[in-house]
């Protein structure tokens, strides 16, 4: 809770690893429905059917999806900033106002990130999602 309280956080995942049973333990009374774990493989059934956005007691939100996957569909590459905080806060000090992060030259998060300002984790994670969109 130290991690996302007062933050948005958006959970996204392949499905059945739990993202669901994450927010009802988060946020009293979210009750999503998680399915039973199958004996097979040990993973949860695929349950969450849309994108649900929910209140974390002491501020904050967690938003809950299907899956990257669906997720992606109704994202514009241009508002992927938006879910990563610290690359956001730096887009508009890019020389492009479309930066994507990618490539451009002049790029204030890249910048960033090779000096180590911005976690070069999250920067990978930015790019992974960023390649699907
Ligand atoms: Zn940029």
């Amino acid at each position: 809770m130290k991690v996302i309280g007062g933050r948005r956080s958006v959970l996204a995942g392949a499905s059945g690893v739990g993202k669901s049973t994450l927010v009802n333990a988060l946020v009293p009374g979210a009750n999503l429905p998680t399915g039973p774990v199958r004996q097979k493989d040990q993973r949860g059934r695929h349950v969450t059917a849309a994108a649900s956005v929910h209140e974390l007691p002491g501020g904050g939100l967690i938003v809950d999806t299907p899956g990257i996957r669906e997720l992606a569909m109704g994202i514009e590459a241009t508002e992927l900033p938006w879910y990563f905080p610290e690359i956001a806060e730096l887009t508009p000090r890019c020389r492009f106002n479309d930066c994507t992060h990618s490539h451009e030259p002049g790029c204030a998060v890249r910048a960033a990130v090779e000096a180590g300002a911005i976690s070069a984790r999250r920067y990978r994670s930015y790019l992974r999602i960023l390649e699907t969109l």
